[in-house]
Formats: structure tokens, sequence, C-alpha cells
């Protein structure tokens, strides 16, 4: 038997990451860049006004004050997008709005809030500082400084920069395709017509979804019999993947041929046993030059050990560093007993209580019990040399989701 970290290490050194693509920036979200992003512009363009008032020079506001007003002359109107065509000179201003372009001569603006209206002209109320309320050019980025790096993710805020600085498509890792083969003479698709001793192949959808949530492509190759050729065509069918994933036929039984035909078909071929519940067999090996992984077929073994082994490849394969889910420490409601040796993944659901999470197991843990994987939202983690938790203890807990987003106040 081999330990949850040895499989992991042995699977992430056979994976490494894809190659880029051009992309559009909506669709770079999520995703790995691969190039520094250089600013070829300043933003702002143009010093401009950062509020709806009165461009003028700071000088001219000296000694005002509602009592004692400043008169200045308003020369022109700028709105926002357009050029001031006028020099502020002394004892001048311009109505300015808001991101609109700041006139030469002038060095602050007052907001329209401290000023009123007089034919003409107009009172300025208050003193006004020298930049007051003024958006310097580049104050946000200047040109030809570096406003992404590469291996960063995008998100929101990358995709608004790219934007902002005039780029449509950007340089990404490209996302792994990821086979999936379900295997079992006793399972049917979903619309398949049902009979009692079929069972419909859930794991073809939960492992793709889980696939979708990585920011990867599934490609459904379909249900094999557990039969040497049928296998065999799958298995060759899935090989322009970048990563196959099977599920079933990995264990001892008669028709558990999966870890036979990968030897036969692949190099390098491993079978583990790994110590941990659920998902203890897994077989691990090259077919050709794409890695595969055969998980456990009972449901919530297969997303279990997809969630601890394969969620970190397929991360690698995009190009991200941080490849693994977060875990928090939680308040255990309840007694847990196991045996040593094995680390266990137990079906969770964590809530934040003020400021503590607390965590519950959400029902019976049998490895086909999909029910109790639905109402989790983490994985409380025991690890091998542990035998007893009692209620009160505290517990490691994998978020499945990267959130809390059971937590039932909002947080502030
Ligand atoms: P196996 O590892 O092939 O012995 O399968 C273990 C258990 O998981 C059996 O009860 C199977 O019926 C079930 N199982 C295997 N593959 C799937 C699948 N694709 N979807 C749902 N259940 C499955
Ligand atoms: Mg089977």
């Amino acid at each position: 038997m081999i330990r949850v970290e040895e499989a992991l290490n042995k699977i992430l050194d056979a994976v490494s990451p894809l190659g880029m693509e051009k992309v559009n920036i909506l669709d770079a979200r999520g995703r790995v860049i691969g190039e520094d992003v250089y600013a070829g512009r300043a933003i702002p363009p143009k010093d401009n006004s950062a509020m709806d008032g009165y461009a003028l020079r700071a000088g001219d506001t000296r000694g005002a004050s509602a009592g004692t007003p400043a008169m200045l002359e308003v020369v022109e109107e700028i709105p926002a997008g357009t050029i001031p065509e006028k020099r502020i000179g002394p004892g001048q201003a311009a109505r300015i709005m808001t991101g609109a372009p700041l006139p030469e001569g002038a060095d602050a603006v007052v907001r329209m809030e401290d000023t009123r209206k007089e034919d003409g002209q107009v009172a300025i109320l208050v003193e006004a500082k020298h930049g007051q309320d003024i958006r310097l050019a580049g104050e946000d980025v200047q040109p030809g400084e570096k406003a992404i790096s590469r291996g960063e993710v995008i998100r929101p805020a990358e995709v608004g920069m790219l934007a902002a600085l005039g780029r449509s498509f950007v340089s990404v890792h490209q996302r792994p395709l990821v086979a999936i083969v379900a295997t079992g003479d006793e399972l049917t698709d979903i619309d398949e017509p049902l009979s009692p001793w079929k069972i419909v192949s859930s794991n073809s959808y939960s492992l793709a979804a889980l696939v979708l949530d990585c920011g990867a492509v599934p490609m459904q190759i379909g249900i094999a019999k557990d039969r040497r050729e049928d296998l065999v065509a799958k298995f060759r069918a899935a090989i322009r993947a970048d990563l196959i994933v099977s599920s079933g036929g990995v264990s001892v039984g008669d028709f558990d041929l999966v870890k036979e035909v990968m030897k036969e078909e692949g190099n390098r071929m491993q079978f583990w046993r790994v110590a941990m519940k659920p998902g203890r067999p897994l077989a691990f090996g090259m077919l050709g030059e794409v890695p595969f992984v055969g998980l456990p077929g009972n449901p919530v073994s297969a997303m279990v050990s997809f969630e601890q082994f394969i969620h970190p490849a397929i991360l690698k394969m995009m190009g991200r560093v941080n490849l693994f889910r977060q875990t928090v420490r939680a308040r255990l409601g309840e007694d847990i007993n196991k045996k040593p040796g094995i680390r266990h993944f137990i079906r969770a659901r964590i809530q934040r209580e003020g400021d503590l999470y607390t965590v519950v197991t959400t029902g019976d843990q049998g490895s086909g019990i999909l029910k109790s994987m639905v109402r989790a939202n983490g994985l409380i983690i025991l690890p091998e040399e542990v035998t007893t938790v009692q209620a009160g203890g505290m517990v490691t807990v994998q978020l499945l989701d990267d959130s809390l987003d059971w937590t039932l106040e909002p947080g502030y």
C-alpha cells in the first residue's frame, strides 16, 4: 500500500503544462496567462477630473470660503470624452465632468457641491489645494510597465486590464482534453431503457462535471464492457486526449480487466493500493504518451480520488502553480472513529458560526452513497495515524468548491 502523497507525486510528475494558444480575453477567464503583458499606453491617457465640478488654478481660490467666495469667469464646458479648447488663465475656470481631460493652465478641480453658479461666473466656496481631484496620466499604469505577469490566473480584474490596454487576445495555456471511459457490464447510459439489473453510468457525468469545474474539456468515450476487446477499443479511442480517466475495473474481481489491459496496451503501468478511504484501488500508467488514471468504480470513490489526484494534475497541465483545494480547520460536531494506517476523506458539511468553522458529516459514508456527496461541501481529512476524534475536536476540511458558499451569514 502506498501513501496518498506518493501516488499524488507520481501522477504530478507524469504531467506537464500544456502549450499556449491565443484566445479572446473573455475566454481567457480562469486560465493561466503565458506572457508578460507590458502596457503600450498610459492609463489614464491624460490628466483628468475625478469629480464633476470646476477646473481652475488653485492659487485663485486662496482664502475662499462660503462667506467670501472666489469669483471666477467660466470660459468653457468640458463633458467627458471631449478635448478642452481653452487654456485656463488667472481668474478663470471651466465646468468639467468626471473623466474629462483637464484643460491646460488648470491645476485643481473643485467639486460641484463646493461651488455656486452665478451668470457667466462661478463662486468657489472653498480653498482648493494644488492637484486636488485630478487623476494623473499614467497613475494606474505607466507606458512600458508590466501590468500582468505570466503564470497569473486571468480573473475579471485581469480581463479588465487587458481590455484597458487594448488587448483583445491573449496567450494562455491550452485546456487539457480529458477522456472519460466508464467500464462495467452493468452500466447503461441515462437515456437507455432501464432494466432492473442495469445502473446508469453516473460516473461518466460526475467525472465530466469535475473536469469542467477544473476548466478543462471532457471527452466522453462512453461505456466499455468488461471485455478485453471493448476496453482496448475504448482506450484507443481515448488516446487523442491529453489525459485519460477511467472508472471501474481496478479491483480484484474476475472482470476487473482495466489494469490487465493497461499493462498490455500501455507501458510503465503501475497499480496501487493507496492508503485512503474511499478510493483504495488506483491504476496509473501511460497509454503511449498519454497519462492514464484508472479510478475505482464506486461513485464516491471515483469522485474523491479525482479530487485528490486528477484535479491537481489537470491544474498543473493548465499551467497553474497553486494546485490544491483550500483546507480550513473546523470544529467537529460528532465523534468519529477509524482504523489506523489509512487516510479517511469523510463527506461533510462545513459552516461558519461567528469566527469559527463547524463541520458535521453528511451521513452514510459507504462508497456508493452519492447522496452524502450531494449534501457535502467539504471532506474531513483524518490522517493515517488518527483513530478517534471526539465531538468538539478540531479537524482539517478540504473545501470541495474552494468556497464556503453554504455559509448562512454574509460575513461582515
Ligand atoms: P468496480 O470497481 O468496477 O468493481 O465497480 C464498483 C462499483 O461501482 C459497482 O457497484 C459498480 O456498479 C459501480 N460503478 C462502476 N462504474 C460505475 C459508473 N460509471 N457509474 C456508476 N457506478 C459505477
Ligand atoms: Mg466493474
